[in-house]
């Protein structure tokens, strides 16, 4: 339905409000003046038409006021039209009736009582303009029909006062006419305002309602899109928390493993990277200012030994302290590194004069041969240091750095806890040196390590009292290399410990085979086996597998030996002896030993050294010296040997002074097992 038809509808249904709206008393006044009417003219002639009229108007009048309910009922607007044709046809039924007034006036003839109803007549269709005007189609229909009869009552009285009467009657109708579409055009447009008010109230509710629901969709919009934008504002926040997190850890991890990269974990100190990166630095600032670096490589002398005997927490925790010594002897810009293992460099930068590095080693090696104390060991080591110049012993840190590496090992063989200088040539020694070190690697595999045994005889009767077991390596590159040489390569790189019990067996085969004619063989413990763990169980499981006679087997401990690690030397002697081994001490008058040492350790044996005998036949010192000691071992019912008596004159000399077991190529050199020792037993 559209707002043009609506707004017909609503006014039509406006209209027929007024009009029903005054049905009941304009309904209730009609039949008032019906009866008052009535009343006036019922005493004359035509009382009874008039009391026939009476009843007509009062039952149309009624009807009026049952339509009247009926509209007033009709709230739904949807039978106005029906009810107004209704009304209609009643208010035209009335208006006829009425009509009847002025015939019957005329039927009367009393000139007053027509006077008197014309009044009423009038005022009566004056009184229904206010109420009839709503609907001019009432108003016409009520008006007219008495108009029309009034005027021809009129006109057939045919006198001046009618005729003018007439007319007059006519204009006033008009006028009424006029009047009442006047006031029906006035509602017509209050009902259309009202309506349309009506309506625009109507569109502004729906706008209203509609707004506030659009309103409602876009908050509930607005709180979705809000909550979707603190959903992902939370997650945007989460994911950027776990990214800084993420990058947090990288970047820790990062400095850790650039940490771990550059810094000794045991220490704390610059690593290798770190120092020869600190070496190149210090060498070109130093160069700019035309001054020197010296590199010192300080190696921990006995490091491995201890390491092995004591257990590596001992060994940690004894390179804590020896980094701190080191780092207590610096300056603040020098640099002390850990090179890996047992080995520390420190950088001293921007120096005039090696001097410099001559007085840091000195107090470095002085510094480290005092005791450690760790868990409850008193621990002794030293330092052995090799300094390298730069720019004079190398060119790059790497050189640099290798060269100290050379002059420390120099240093190292001279006996350690020194300093040593590189010099020119080190290097190829060095190169040398671990090109054997390699070859030993694989020597005793390949079956390049053997012994030989050196007889022992007894100067006096000519017999063969003992051996000594020597070991002897042969090399295809290489060809003989002395022990001298190899042994202390094994004894630095640890493999001393399997090729010393690899000597222990073969010798034991050696005993068993019966080649040694029961003679008693003595063999060589170095050093770093004399702290073997377990060396004494290993021999005496030896001792059983072979069913060997103890007292055969003889060992040889070096003084230098004893002074390096007293108490665990004691320990080891004292089990030799007690499973009835014998004990040689070896190279006797070189090292420091303290007499009381011979007795307290039960020691069997001493061997004269082979430095104190050649040329003794014409060394009136030596002579004093091998005497006195030949003399104290006798009177300590300590047996000796005489080693190294390579001539006649020197054998005299050695009888001479009591001397009588003698080791010395004068005699035999060490011997071939097979067909050497067999001719020997055969002379
Ligand atoms: P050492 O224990 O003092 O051994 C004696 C060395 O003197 C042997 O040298 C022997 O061949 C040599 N010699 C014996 N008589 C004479 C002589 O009349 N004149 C000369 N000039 N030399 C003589 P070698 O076999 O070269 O051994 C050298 C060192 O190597 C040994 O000195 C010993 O300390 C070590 N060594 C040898 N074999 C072994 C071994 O099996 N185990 C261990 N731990 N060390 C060994
Ligand atoms: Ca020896
Ligand atoms: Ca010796």
């Amino acid at each position: 339905m559209s707002h043009q038809q609506n707004s017909g509808v609503d006014i039509l249904a406006g209209q027929a409000k007024v009009l029903f709206g005054s049905a009941y008393s304009a309904g209730v006044a009609n039949m008032g003046t019906a009866l008052v009417f009535y009343l006036l003219i019922m005493q004359s002639n035509i009382g009874g038409y008039a009391s026939i009229w009476l009843i007509v108007m009062l039952a149309i009048s009624v009807a009026r006021v049952g339509v009247g309910i009926q509209g007033k009922k009709n709230r739904l607007k949807e039978r106005t039209e029906p009810l107004l044709r209704r009304y209609f046809v009643i208010i035209l039924l009335l208006g006829f009736g009425w009509g009847f007034v002025p015939i019957m006036q005329y039927q009367v003839g009393i000139p007053e009582i027509r006077d008197f109803s014309f009044l009423i007549y009038l005022g009566l269709i004056a009184a229904t303009i206010s109420t009839l005007s709503a609907w001019i189609p009432a108003f016409v229909a009520f008006v007219l029909p008495q108009f029309t009869i009034l005027i021809g009552v009129l006109m057939l009285e045919q006198n001046t006062f009618s005729y003018f009467a007439a007319v007059a009657m006519a204009i006033f109708t008009l006028l009424m006419l006029v009047s009442v579409k006047h006031i029906n055009r006035r509602l017509i447009e209050t009902l259309a305002l009202k309506s349309a008010n009506l309506r625009l109230i109507e569109d502004l509710n729906g706008e209203i309602v509609r707004r506030s629901e659009v309103q409602k969709e876009l908050e509930r919009h607005q709180a979705e899109l809000e909550g979707a934008v603190d959903e992902r504002t939370r997650e945007l926040v989460d994911i950027n928390e776990s990214l800084q997190k993420a990058a947090d850890e990288r970047q820790q991890a990062e400095e850790n493993l650039r940490y771990a990269e550059q810094y000794d974990q045991l220490t704390g100190l610059p690593n290798r990277i770190l120092l020869l990166d600190r070496i190149k630095h210090a060498t070109s600032t130093s160069a700019r200012e035309q001054k020197m670096v010296a590199v010192l490589f300080v190696g921990v002398d006995r490091f491995k030994t201890i390491n092995e005997s004591l257990g590596h927490t001992v060994g940690d925790a004894l390179l804590k302290q020896a980094a701190s010594r080191l780092e207590l002897l610096l300056r603040e810009g020098d640099t002390v590194a850990r090179n890996g293992g047992d080995e520390f460099a420190i950088i001293l930068e921007r120096i005039e004069s090696p001097n410099v590095a001559e007085v840091v080693a000195r107090k470095m090696t002085k510094s480290l041969s005092e005791s450690f104390d760790i868990a409850g060991h008193t621990i002794h080591i030293g330092a052995s240091i090799g300094i390298a110049i730069s720019p004079s012993d190398g060119d790059g840190p790497q050189q640099l750095l290798e060269s100290a590496d050379t002059a420390m090992h120099r240093a190292k063989q001279a006996g350690g806890n020194s300093y040593q200088f590189y010099a020119e040539g080190m290097s190829q020694e060095v190169r040398e040196r671990l090109d054997m070190e390699n070859k030993l690697r694989f020597a005793a595999d390949l079956g390049e390590l053997f012994m030989v045994y050196q007889p022992q005889v007894d100067s006096a009767t000519g017999k063969t009292v003992g051996f000594e077991a020597l070991i002897r390596w042969i090399n295809p590159e290489l060809g003989f290399v002395g022990p001298d040489q190899f042994i202390p390569l094994l004894e630095e790189n640890g493999m001393i410990h399997s090729v010393g019990e690899w000597i222990i067996k073969d010798v034991a085969r050696f005993i068993q085979s019966g080649e040694s004619q029961g003679c008693r063989v003595s063999i060589n413990l170095s050093a770093r086996q004399c702290s073997q763990v377990g060396l004494g169980d290993f021999i005496q499981d030896v001792v059983d597998a072979f069913e060997l006679d103890p007292s055969l087997i003889e060992f040889e401990l070096t003084e230098s030996m004893l002074i390096d690690d007293f108490d665990r030397s004691t320990v080891l002697i004292n089990k030799l002896k007690k499973m009835g081994c014998t004990i040689a001490l070896d190279d006797f008058g070189t090292g420091y030993t303290s007499m009381s040492y011979l007795t307290r350790l039960n020691i069997d044996v001493i061997k004269i050294d082979r430095s104190f005998v050649t040329g003794i036949d014409s060394d009136e010192n030596l002579r004093k010296i091998v005497y006195a000691i030949i003399g104290m071992s006798q009177s300590l019912e300590i047996e000796n040997v005489i080693e190294g008596v390579e001539t006649p004159e020197e054998l005299a000399t050695v009888q001479s002074l009591g001397g009588n077991i003698i080791q010395g190529y004068l005699y035999s050199k060490p011997l071939k097992r097979g067909e050497e020792l067999e001719s020997w037993f055969n002379r």
